[in-house]
This record gives C-alpha cells, sequence and structure tokens, in this order.
C-alpha cells in the first residue's frame, strides 16, 4: 500500500464544563463529544525523498510544521525511525478555529493512516498517547462517536450513541481565540454548569429532550458576553424549531439539534439568506467508532 485516503470528522459538544483550573495551567473538563458528519479528507501518499510535504485546498492554512497534519507525521516518524518521506493533500471542509476540532481531526486521521502505511501495528493505547502529545481533542478524534471525555481529554469513556437528530451547524464571520476565552474564563458562583451526569442518563435513555434540556457550554459565559453574535444565532435556531442551541467548544460555531427534517431544513435557508451566518451545513450525527483492525 503506498497512499490512503481518509475522512476526518469534525466534532460538536452537547455539554461542556469546566470543573476546575490545575496548578499547571491546563483546565480540567468534562465534556460529552459527539461526532458529526461534516468531514475533511486526508490523503497520504508515500513519497520516494525523506521530507514531509502538505497540499491544501485553504491558501491561509499553513503547509509547515504549523500544521497539525505535519505536527503528527513529524511526531510518528521520529517515535518509530522512519525515513520515507509523505505527502499529506488537506481537503478542508470543516471550518477553521471554529470549535469543531478540525484541525484534531486531521491531526488522528494521520496518525491512523501512518500507522496503517507503514504497518507499524501500533495499539490502540499507543495511539491515543500520541494523539494527547498534538492536542487534547486529538485522542477523542481517534474514537469517534458519542463519549464522555474528562481529564484534559485523556480520560475517554465511550457512550452510548445519542438519540436519532439532525444538526445545523452555524459559524458567524467572527474569530474568537480559544486561549482568550479560557483566560477569561471565572469559575465564580455565577457561572451556570451543565449537568454533564443528567445527560449521560437522558443518553441511555435515548430521550433527546431530556438529553437536550441538560445542555451547556461554560465557555458561553465568556463568548456570548463578548461577542453578541453566538447569543443572537442561538436564539433564532430556537426561534426556528430547534430543540436546543449550543456554542461547539470555545466557538464560535453554534449548533442547532431538530426532530424534524422540514423543520431544520427550513432554518438551513433561513440563516443561508440571513445575515448572522458565514458558513451554514446540515448534517446529522456520525455515530461508527474508528477501529483498529491491522
Ligand atoms: P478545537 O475545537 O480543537 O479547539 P478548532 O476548531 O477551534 O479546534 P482548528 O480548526 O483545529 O480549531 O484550528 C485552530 C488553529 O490551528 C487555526 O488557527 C489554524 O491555523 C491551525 N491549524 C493547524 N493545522 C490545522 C489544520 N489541519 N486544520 C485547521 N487548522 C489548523
Amino acid at each position: 500500500m503506498n497512499s490512503i485516503k481518509l475522512k476526518a470528522y469534525a466534532k460538536i459538544n452537547l455539554g461542556l464544563d469546566v470543573v476546575r483550573k490545575r496548578e499547571d495551567g491546563y483546565h480540567e473538563v468534562r465534556m460529552i463529544m459527539q461526532t458529526i458528519g461534516l468531514y475533511d479528507k486526508v490523503s497520504i501518499l508515500r513519497t520516494n525523498n525523506t521530507s514531509i510535504t502538505v497540499k491544501t485546498n485553504l491558501p491561509y492554512l499553513p503547509t509547515d510544521e504549523n500544521n497539525l497534519v505535519y505536527k503528527a507525521a513529524v511526531l510518528v516518524r521520529k517515535n518509530y525511525n522512519i525515513s520515507q518521506g509523505v505527502h499529506i493533500i488537506l481537503d478542508k471542509k470543516i471550518p477553521v478555529a471554529a470549535g469543531l476540532a478540525g484541525g484534531s481531526s486531521d491531526a488522528a486521521a494521520v496518525l491512523y493512516g501512518l500507522n496503517r502505511l507503514f504497518h507499524l501495528k501500533l495499539p490502540r493505547a499507543e495511539l491515543l498517547a500520541l494523539g494527547l502529545k498534538l492536542g487534547a481533542d486529538v485522542p477523542y478524534c481517534l474514537m469517534r462517536g458519542t463519549a464522555l471525555s474528562e481529564g484534559i481529554g485523556e480520560k475517554l469513556t465511550p457512550l452510548a450513541p445519542f438519540p436519532f437528530c439532525h444538526v445545523l451547524i452555524i459559524k458567524p464571520g467572527i474569530n474568537v481565540s480559544t486561549r482568550y476565552v479560557y483566560e477569561n474564563l471565572k469559575l465564580n458562583e455565577e457561572i451556570k454548569h451543565p449537568d454533564i451526569d443528567a445527560i449521560i442518563t437522558a443518553i441511555k435513555a435515548n430521550d433527546l429532550q431530556s438529553a437536550a434540556g441538560h445542555f451547556g457550554n461554560v465557555l458561553e459565559s465568556v463568548t456570548v458576553k463578548d461577542y453578541p453574535v453566538i447569543g443572537q444565532i442561538k436564539e433564532q435556531l430556537l426561534n426556528t424549531g430547534a430543540i436546543t442551541s449550543l456554542m461547539s467548544g470555545s466557538g464560535p460555531t453554534v449548533f442547532g439539534l431538530f426532530d424534524s427534517r422540514e423543520k431544520a431544513e427550513k432554518a438551513f435557508y433561513q440563516f443561508k439568506t440571513g445575515k448572522l451566518a458565514k458558513q451554514v451545513y446540515l448534517t446529522g450525527l456520525y455515530q461508527p467508532r474508528l477501529k483498529f483492525s491491522h
């Protein structure tokens, strides 16, 4: 095998709680993660030279060591003494710096792909540990589906599949820095924490309404105040019939869940023709786990 083509799926957070700030500066989280049907295409080719090269459809994305796919390739080659070069073609569809873990998912695809391409036969646990070195969400991207993520993202527990629904993804035309959001998060009494355990219980019971009733993202306490468009999108989603609407990750993307395709399509066209959204995607949940057969 000289090349491999993979799909790197985006995630949304159905619940995001920050439990505490650790002494080393990391935030300890409890998050309900969910893969959705929006994906980047990642192709990896073995070459006849010794370099890593990256090509992407987005001119503003780095193609050097600042790209997470490049970092992932460096890590694997260094750890397993691989000298052969690779060429990575990245076809991005997941909005960048959006809270959808696009870069993390691309990196996970490269770890998975190189493991296959170079017949490394690395066990899942080793790949997950490598992933964590690249980013907190990378281990989850190697798992996919519905899951609980704890610690700084390294403690993963698979959950029953989240109930069937349609997902509308709305990305406003603003940029929000993840670092800014975490640095400005104040874990005081005023903050409303989502009930992560109640979401898990509702998922087990396959109860969409109840699960949605407990959704929450503590990071909205920073972003909704500083970027009113996020609150406006949340509100419009509810007005167009979404069961719930929430910001994903550190934003600025907001998602709405719908129990009817008709309502979701209507909302899709409203956002497409309105002023609040820069990018709009109508998709669904993506449940298959990533399999590690050699
Ligand atoms: P997360 O939800 O994990 O915080 P995100 O959706 O907020 O991820 P990304 O799309 O992963 O953010 O990108 C964050 C930054 O990383 C961008 O500023 C971008 O320049 C850089 N980056 C590096 N590699 C990639 C990649 N393969 N895809 C997208 N962004 C990348």
